[in-house]
């Protein structure tokens, strides 16, 4: 009986997270440096050359499977690129400031041949960006009863009519998948998942200014017509299409969370070793250990848990509390380590000369984000009371 256990990464994902960790230091974070400190993007040039090096050393669309183009890691190979690729100013909603590309939505992969060829493939192939405008303003945390925007089906197409909020990169996105009622209001079973493109006519949108350094927008559907084609699966489908996926994002969700904080944590201690007050050095002073050791205690638990949700994933287990233990656990650890290590720092913690106040504004939409807090708990709290053992 081998009572060992597996505690640690396998030596495959060692060598992953060393290689990315190498590309992250040698030509993402110097070519970052030369940008301001809220920008969203590299200069063009200097990005295709990152995502050409990207693509050479296999690290591109990592959660995209790879008979579509993509490195198709599994969870746990997903968690341990996220986590290296936040570890940039721009890294918690730009991973490796771009470098490593954008995948597309998985649930186009749930779509026909001609819409994965059309959308997917062609996403990875050509760097596309995409978006997915699910939340409404009536509700985000219970999208299924919320959505209240209509696809009417007029002969070959859908006439879509209402508005949507919240919507991330739409501005920029080449396409994207919309969530719009086909069915009864309230019903879960009557969502409907299509293609769109938010550059045809019929979408107006509206920037909403918040403290993320890119900003979402509210989008308006006046008679926006789809062809039936862009439609995903069948009527009613859209939830039960997106369910698995959109649990399994949580998972490289925290491990993002982690590899922001993990950052942070290194650069409070490099701090703390050389900054002298009262005559000696920060790192001597057991109020500013116990603030580093707590941080490490929050990243080191975190971690487990992303770690452990993601290698039941990998095994096939259903991970709806596990995803929801990872992404709160996480994602409430990140903001604590980030505010503690501001506070090493002092007034240059709340500088522009580091990324920490960057990363504490970012770290707090992550509470709200992918499911809030509060809604994971009560995923968690329905597990428990239903008597369900391990
Ligand atoms: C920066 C940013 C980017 C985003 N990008 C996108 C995007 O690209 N696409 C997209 O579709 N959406 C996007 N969202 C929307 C996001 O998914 C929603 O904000 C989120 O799901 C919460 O919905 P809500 O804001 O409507 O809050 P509500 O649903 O109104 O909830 C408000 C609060 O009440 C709590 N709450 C809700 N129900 C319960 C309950 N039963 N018991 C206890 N507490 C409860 C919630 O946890 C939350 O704290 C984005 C949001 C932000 C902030």
């Amino acid at each position: 009986m081998d009572l060992t256990g597996n505690w640690d990464l396998p030596d495959e994902y060692k060598m992953l997270r060393d290689t990315v960790r190498r590309f992250m230091d040698k030509e993402v974070r110097p070519a970052e440096e030369q940008t301001e400190h809220d920008s969203n993007a590299l200069p063009p040039a200097v990005k295709e050359q990152l995502q050409k090096r990207a693509r050479e050393i296999g690290v591109w669309c990592v959660q995209t499977p790879a008979q579509y183009g993509g490195a198709g890691l599994n969870l746990l190979g997903q968690c341990v690129v996220a986590e290296e690729a936040a570890k940039c100013r721009m890294g918690l909603y730009f991973p490796a400031a771009g470098a490593f590309g954008q995948d597309p939505p998985k649930v186009i992969f749930r779509g026909n041949q001609q819409q994965i060829d059309r959308y997917g493939v062609r996403t990875v192939q050509e760097g596309l960006t995409t978006c997915v405008a699910i939340s409404e303003a009536g509700g985000g945390s219970d999208p299924a009863r919320a959505i209240a925007t209509r696809a009417e089906r007029k002969g070959d197409r859908y006439i879509v009519n209402g508005s949507k909020m919240w919507i991330s990169y739409i501005d920029q996105a080449d396409w994207g998948v919309l969530y719009a009622r086909t069915g009864a209001a309230g019903d879960r079973g009557g969502i409907t998942a299509f293609v769109f493109d938010p550059k045809r006519k019929g979408i107006t949108l509206k920037r909403i200014g918040l403290m993320r350094s890119h900003q979402p927008y509210e989008v308006f559907f006046e008679n926006y017509e789809i062809p039936v084609e862009d439609r995903l699966g069948e009527e009613g489908q859209g939830f039960e299409l997106a369910e698995e996926w959109l649990v399994h994002a949580r998972v490289p969700y925290a491990a993002a969370s982690l590899g922001v904080a993990q950052a942070a944590l290194e650069l409070a201690i490099a701090w703390a070793r050389q900054r002298k007050t009262f005559g000696q050095l920060l790192s001597d002073r057991q109020s500013i250990q116990w603030m580093l050791v707590d941080s490490e205690m929050d990243l080191r638990s975190a971690r487990l848990l992303t770690w452990q949700a993601a290698w039941k994933g990998d095994r096939g287990e259903n991970i709806k509390t596990e995803a929801a233990i990872a992404k709160v656990y996480a994602t409430e650890a990140a903001g604590r380590v980030v505010d503690r290590c501001m506070q090493v720092l002092g007034a240059m913690g709340m500088t522009h000369e580091v990324p920490m106040e960057r990363w504490y504004r970012e770290l707090r939409i992550r509470r709200v984000g992918e499911g809030p807090s509060e809604v994971q708990r009560m995923l968690v709290a329905r597990e428990l009371l239903s008597g369900r053992k391990e």
